[in-house]
Formats: C-alpha cells, structure tokens, sequence
C-alpha cells in the first residue's frame, strides 16, 4: 500500500484544527487504498495550536508532528516538513481550510497517472481583498518576466508531490527560500488541476502587506539578477545621455548662442541621478544582503520537540 504524508504548516490555529482533524480524515476515509500520515508543523504557535495537536495525537497514531523552536515562518515550516516526509508522496496543505482538502483525492488520481507535481491553481480567491488579489497577479507577472524559469501563475503551495520531488526540495538549503520558485525549477512532471479558493474558515491571515513585500523581494533577488542588470543598462542610457548634453552645451557657445543660468535643471538632473544611484546601490545591497546571510550557513530551524506517532523512522 502506498503512503501519503500530509503536511501542514500550522501557526496560531487553533480555532480551526478541530474542523481540519475532520475534513483530513474524511479525505482517508474516502481514498481507501492508501496509507495515510499527517504531519503537523508547529511554526511556534502562542495560542494552543500545539497542546489541539498533541492531544488529537493521542487519540490518532497517524498523526505526527514537529514543534519548532520559534515562529521560522510559513517557508521554513514547510522545509522542516518536507525534511520530515517518508511517504511515496507529500501533500502540502495550509491548515485554514482554504485548500479545500477533497482536492487530494483528484491529486493522487493524477500522480497514479505518473505526474510528480500536481498543484492546484486557483480560478477564484474569496475573501481577500481587490488590492491583495491585483498585487499577488502583477508579482507573478513580474516575476515570470525576469527569470529564466517558467513560475506557476496563481497557485500557492498546495500541492502533492512525488518522492523524487520531496528528495529534490530537500537539497535547497537556502534561508531567504521562495519556495514557490523552487517548485518551478526543480521541473519534473506536472500538473495542474483549478479550484475555487475558499476564504478562510476562522482566524487572521498571519500575512500582512510588510511581510507580502519581503517575500517579493526574497523572491525576485533569490532567483533572478535581471534587477542588477536593469541597474547597469539604466545607469548607461542615462550617463550616455548626459554625456550627449555635455558635448551640446559645450559646443553651443561656439555659435554665439549664451548659456543662461540653469538653476532649476541642475537641480533636476543631480536629483534624478542621486536618486538612480540610490536605487541601484539599493539592488546590489540587496544581494550582497543575501550573500551575506547565506554565507554565515545558519541552521534553517530548530526542533523542540518531536513527536512521532506511529512512524518506524525517524529523519533528523
Ligand atoms: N503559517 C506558518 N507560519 C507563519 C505563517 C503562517 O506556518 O509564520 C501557516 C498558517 O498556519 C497556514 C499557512 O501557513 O497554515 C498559510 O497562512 P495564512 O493562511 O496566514 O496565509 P494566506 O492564506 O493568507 O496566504
Ligand atoms: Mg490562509
């Protein structure tokens, strides 16, 4: 019988981990010729997501979960997870219930068929607003636009994915992780199937838009350089265009035309250019920033406890 572990990344919720028991165990009872293990992934919870998932634990030797150190953040929760996965396929799941959990069924359909990544794309997202739905679109765009590998347009990281995959995530140990650009480029086979993504069932969205930003800015610096290079290309047309008016200011008194007092457009330009020197020392701040970090090879995340219900090994 083929195993299947779920991950969830957990952080503050209690008010919906009894729903999520439920709906995960209906999703086992219904796909009945596979061996189901849930994995829970405590992202340092302050409420009492922890003692929900330790006392269900008890009552349910199919669960099993990790209790990292702190709050590492929903990406590092997910690696701890995929660390930990010994199934023949992982399912990642958030754990609000807005990855509608019967869509595993379906997924598994599709791997049975021999695809290694089936992911689910959201034809819909409710409950979030116009600006965040508007914002989340034109990040995708932009990112899409400059990397070399093809990024999955408006999916999350609900997704299931075959033990070569989990194998393959696992070799990417970077800390500042866009996991969404990992799953593109590690390839293999893939699929996608639509749904509608449901608002969330209770409880706050952990993201805010200071977070949103970091993530997009980790998320283009990790994976692509096209900013610094948009940095070179703009600070050439610009000093090459300076260097044009120079020569005609030069030049024009020659012909009896006089240079008046130019005030106002020095200002302009010695601002403009301030202002794109800023921005490109910006960019390669940001990426010495990254090399800076990675360089120092802190552990990803800590583990405080670890529970592992009915599973023979374990994977530190
Ligand atoms: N999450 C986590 N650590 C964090 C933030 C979130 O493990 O620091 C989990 C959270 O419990 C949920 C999933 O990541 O299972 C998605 O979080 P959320 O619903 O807040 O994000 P959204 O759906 O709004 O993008
Ligand atoms: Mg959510």
């Amino acid at each position: 019988m083929k195993s299947i572990t779920i991950l969830v990344p957990v952080y503050n919720e209690e008010s919906v981990l009894p729903q999520l028991f439920d709906r995960l165990d209906d999703v086992a009872k219904n796909t009945p010729n596979y061996k189901f293990e849930f994995l829970f992934i405590n992202d340092g919870s302050v409420d009492e997501s922890l003692y929900i998932i330790a006392d269900q634990a008890q009552k349910d030797t199919r669960i099993s979960y990790i209790n990292l150190s702190r709050n590492f953040g929903k990406e590092i929760a997910m690696l701890a997870g995929i660390d930990h996965a010994e199934g023949d396929a992982a399912v990642i799941i958030d754990a609000d219930l807005q990855d509608p959990p019967e869509l595993i069924k379906e997924m598994i359909a599709y791997w049975e068929d021999g695809y290694d990544d089936v992911y689910a794309r959201r034809s819909s997202r409710q409950g979030e607003t116009w600006l965040k739905k508007k914002t989340s679109q034109w990040y995708y765009r932009i990112l899409q636009k400059s990397t070399s590998i093809p990024i999955q347009v408006d999916t999350g990281d609900f997704r299931l994915l075959d033990q070569r995959c989990v194998e393959a995530l696992r070799q990417f140990r970077e800390s500042q992780r866009n996991t969404k650009a990992i799953f593109s480029w590690i390839g293999y086979r893939k699929k996608e199937i639509f749904y509608d993504r449901d608002p969330r069932l209770a409880g706050q969205t952990k993201w805010n838009y200071r977070k949103l930003i970091n993530l997009a800015i980790d998320g283009v610096t990790s994976f692509t350089t096209a900013p610094l290079r948009m940095a070179t290309i703009f600070g050439f047309i610009i000093s090459f265009v300076a260097f044009c008016w120079i020569i005609y200011l030069l030049v024009r008194p020659l012909f009896g035309v006089s240079t008046g007092a130019g005030y106002s457009s020095l200002m302009a330009v010695i601002l403009f250019l301030g202002g794109v020197q800023l921005l490109s020392l910006g960019i390669i701040g940001e990426y010495v920033g990254r090399i800076f970090i990675e360089t120092k090879n802190q552990p990803l995340y800590l583990i405080e406890e670890y529970h592992a219900g009915n599973r023979k090994k374990t994977r530190r």
